[in-house]
């Protein structure tokens, strides 16, 4: 449920309203939007009547129910405004959210070695991206394939990031890694794999560094927003999905489907900032540049793409990598008339 207030609501009926909801059993959490306090109300709610919470205040404009299973995560939570995260960088902060400049985080699959870093990190932050993004620990098919460098690779990531002053993304697999992960990573990635992972999304959620959550393989829009949900209901607040396709029919000329009608829908159902991840969502990387301008055309609030200097001799999703020549290609069609990076 939701309490919406009336505009000039003072504080201490604020905080008044709060704490009578708290005697009734409910844990309220007050949300500062643009043009309204709203004080979200999680808990036994099915058999109340919003009417008898009316009767609290007279600031209370209207009580409404959140219809979705899935509640913080839902739009109606902040009364239809979306949400920002706010992600601090060397270079300064990134604000991903609706309405926001798109943003672009890029670098290879997996950190290989510093030269190749050092280097995809000089190449994507002149091309505009703000994040690089490479994984340390990866989740590979095979237990015999490349399973990232681990703790040494999170150094060489450090070291991007003081060379170039771009934030990083990574990705989390098991929590035990978590606290030195988090000594480097602005963003920690959920990767698909682990969408579903409910100990670990708890985990994420009780930190406090922004958590990118990438859609499972085969999860219904309504299963990803329940994984944010864990994550918001443990009390982070800051969640960036990320579509990156899913497992259809179809193996021979696409890796994964990447669902681009899931961009207005995610922006009907939840006020979450939207990625689009067309590397991982096509599988090759001729297939990426249009799926890229198709995702920012469709309303997504950020791109995650795949960049390696030499794509032929990566140790992970060559096939899908971009080389920085291309990617510079694509940040200038982003540029264009079509779909601009500063909305
Ligand atoms: C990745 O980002 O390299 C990755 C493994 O992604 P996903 O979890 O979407 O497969
Ligand atoms: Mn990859």
């Amino acid at each position: 449920m939701i309490i919406v207030l009336k505009s000039g609501t003072p504080t201490e009926e604020i905080e008044r309203v709060s704490t009578e909801m708290r005697t009734w059993g409910l844990t309220p959490e007050k949300i500062v939007g643009k043009h309204k306090v709203v004080i979200g109300l999680v808990g036994e709610t099915a058999e109340l009547d919003p009417l008898r919470i009316q009767e609290i205040s007279p600031w209370i404009e209207h009580v409404l129910r959140v219809e979705q299973p899935f509640k913080r995560a839902s739009r109606e939570y902040r009364h239809g405004e979306p949400s920002e995260v706010v992600v601090p960088t060397p270079n300064g902060d990134v604000v991903f959210g609706e309405g926001q400049p798109v943003v672009v985080v890029a670098g290879p699959c997996s950190v290989e070695n510093e030269s190749m870093i050092i280097e995809t990190a000089q190449r994507v932050k002149a091309a505009g991206a703000k994040f690089l993004r490479g994984g340390a620990y990866k989740p590979r098919t095979s237990p015999y394939a490349f399973q990232g460098h681990g703790e040494s690779a999170l150094d060489l990531l450090a070291a991007a990031k003081a060379k170039t002053g771009l934030g990083i993304i990574t990705e989390v697999m098991d929590a035990a890694d978590l606290e030195k992960i988090a000594e480097v990573a602005d963003v920690l990635q959920i990767g698909a794999r682990n969408m579903q992972n409910f100990s670990l999304l708890k985990r994420v959620g009780a930190q406090p560094k922004p958590v990118l959550l990438k859609r499972g393989m085969s999860a219904t829009i309504e299963e990803w927003l329940m994984a944010a949900e864990y994550i918001l209901a443990a009390g982070n607040p800051n969640v960036i999905l990320c579509e990156r396709g899913i497992r259809t029919f179809d193996r021979e000329y696409t890796r994964n489907t990447l669902d681009l009608g899931a961009i207005p829908v995610l922006r009907k159902l939840t006020h979450l900032p939207i990625m689009v991840d067309p590397s991982h969502g096509t599988g090759w990387a001729e297939f990426v540049p249009a799926m890229a301008k198709a995702a920012v055309a469709a309303g997504a609030d950020a791109l995650m793409i795949e960049v390696h200097p030499n794509p032929a001799k990566a140790l992970s999703d060559g096939a899908q990598s971009l080389t920085p020549d291309q990617f510079d290609e694509l940040m200038q069609a982003l540029q264009g008339p079509l779909v601009s990076l500063s909305r």
